[in-house]
C-alpha cells in the first residue's frame, strides 16, 4: 500500500515540476523578439524593439562557454545620426558560464555590449562610411540573432579570470607547505 502511494506521488510530482519550469520559461520568453528586423520600418516607424532570443539561437557563442540556455536581454532602434548616416543603436545582455583561466574552474558572468552600426542599402554606399565605423548591408529585413551573436562575441573577455580567484591563495598555501618540508624532515630524525 505504501509503495502504491509512493508511486502515485512521484508521478504526481514529476508533471508538476516540469510544468513549473515550463511556466518559468515562458515567461521569461514572453517578450520574445522576432527573428529578422526590418530597420529601415522601424526607422520610419520610430519603433524600438524591447525583449529576448535564447542564447541556442546563436550556435557560436552558445559553444564559447557552458551553459545550455539563457535568455539574451537585447534593446534595439534604427536613428539618424548627426552626420546623416542611419544606424542601428542598441545593447545586449547575457549571463554566461566561462571558465576562469587561472583556476579552470566555472565563472558566471554577465556579458553586455552596447553597439552603433552605420545601416546602409547596398554595397557601394559602404565607401561614404568612416574607417572607424562598423557598418552593415541591409536592402530590407536583417536576421537579428547573427547580429547580436557577434556583438556579444566581440564583448567576450580575452582571458575570463575570478576577481578574487582562489587559485592564487591556493599556490601561496602551497609555496608555504615547501617551505615547510625541511622541517618536517628535521622532525622525522627527532622522533
Ligand atoms: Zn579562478
Amino acid at each position: 500500500m505504501a509503495t502504491k502511494e509512493n508511486i502515485v506521488v512521484k508521478n504526481c510530482l514529476k508533471p508538476l515540476t516540469i510544468g513549473w519550469c515550463r511556466c518559468s520559461i515562458l515567461a521569461l520568453m514572453s517578450d520574445t523578439l522576432p527573428l529578422t528586423i526590418e530597420p529601415w520600418l522601424m526607422y520610419r516607424r520610430n519603433h524600438e524593439l524591447v525583449g529576448s532570443l535564447l542564447l541556442s539561437q546563436m550556435p557560436n557563442l552558445q559553444a564559447s562557454q557552458n551553459r545550455e540556455e539563457s535568455v539574451v536581454k537585447i534593446r534595439v532602434a534604427v536613428k539618424q545620426r548627426e552626420d546623416g548616416h542611419k544606424v542601428i543603436v542598441g545593447s545586449a545582455e547575457v549571463e554566461l558560464e566561462l571558465n576562469c583561466q587561472r583556476c579552470l574552474q566555472p565563472l558566471v558572468k554577465v556579458i553586455k555590449a552596447d553597439f552603433e552600426l552605420v545601416l546602409v542599402k547596398h554595397e557601394h554606399q559602404l565607401s561614404s562610411v568612416n574607417d572607424s565605423d562598423d557598418a552593415i548591408v541591409c536592402e530590407d529585413s536583417l536576421e537579428l540573432a547573427p547580429l547580436i551573436e557577434q556583438e556579444l562575441i566581440l564583448s567576450l573577455p580575452m582571458i575570463p579570470k575570478h576577481e578574487d580567484c582562489q587559485a592564487m591563495y591556493e599556490n601561496a598555501v602551497d609555496g608555504d607547505a615547501d617551505r615547510q618540508q625541511p622541517f618536517a624532515n628535521l622532525k622525522d630524525l627527532l622522533s
